[in-house]
């Protein structure tokens, strides 16, 4: 399964997504996910959502975040090298954090730099996609029952606002600071290991394997779940390799996983 939420004929849609000579395809409509309840409403409004219309390659819809979360869960410092390098400890628990909803933004959107920072990181992660309601799950739990499927994010980071502020709130928490998409798939498998790349300008520039977890998706879940409620829809954010680095204006990051497509933004500086 792989679904693509897109807008045409401005109306909000769902895809089924299909690889064709090597390029990713929207076929036709897929059913909308309960949690979406702004497209059930349309739906049961009789918005013409739901009728079919021609197939169209991916990378020429305009797509929306494929997720509709009630809240976005990051974990930090999930890969070695990448506490490393910033100079942490390796943590001998996951650190969560939470970026804003209003901070999720489409593939190909334009990031806004903020003027009160004067470095904005990329960090390329892989992100699931929360499959149903779930609380204080077992560390032993079969992830396949619980997640729905994956897709890629960006955590956009104001690094000095993160050293300087004692919550990342609004280090992490901009408008804009969280692409993802472009698809959900539930065909890949970080346990047997998916390899994720990010280019700045096509540049490589985060070359990291998901066997290089620090902690594994049970412990993520479970070590989550403690705490929060996860529901149907809801982001997790799985952590970002080594290579993380600065942004200035007109920079393009792309991030991609063999399966998952390509999740390309463009950084500018928030006219404000
Ligand atoms: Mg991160």
């Amino acid at each position: 399964m792989k679904y693509c939420r897109f807008l045409l004929d401005k109306q909000v849609r769902y895809g089924n997504v299909e690889e064709r000579d090597g390029k990713l395809w929207i076929a036709g409509p897929a059913s909308a996910p309960p949690e979406d309840l702004a497209f059930r409403l349309a739906h049961v409004l009789g918005a013409g959502i739901g009728l079919s219309f021609a197939p169209l390659l991916l990378s020429s819809a305009e797509l929306l975040p494929p997720v509709t979360p009630s809240k976005i869960v990051c974990v930090g410092r999930n890969y070695r090298d990448h506490a490393q390098e910033l100079g942490n400890e390796v943590p001998a628990e996951p650190v969560l954090f939470f970026k804003p909803l209003s901070s999720l933004l489409a593939p190909g959107g334009v990031v806004r730099m903020p003027a009160a920072s004067s470095r904005v990181d990329f960090e390329g992660e892989l992100a699931m996609v929360i499959g149903r309601r779930v609380s204080k799950l077992d560390p032993d739990v079969d992830w396949r029952k619980v997640v729905r499927g994956w897709t890629l994010a960006n955590d956009v980071t104001a690094r000095d606002l993160q050293k300087k502020d004692a919550q990342w709130t609004r280090a992490k928490g901009y408008d804009t600071f969280c692409p993802v998409g472009p698809i959900v798939s539930d065909e890949v498998d970080p346990e047997a290991g998916l390899d994720l790349e990010t280019r700045v300008n096509g540049e490589l520039r985060q070359e990291g394997s998901t066997r290089d977890f620090l902690f594994s998706i049970p412990k993520l879940l479970s070590f989550i779940t403690a705490a929060i409620t996860l529901e149907p829809g809801d982001l997790v954010l799985t952590g970002t390799p080594s290579g993380v680095g600065p942004l200035k204006p007109g920079d393009r990051v792309e991030i991609s996983v063999p399966g998952l497509g390509v999740l390309g933004n463009s950084f500018a500086s928030d006219p404000d």
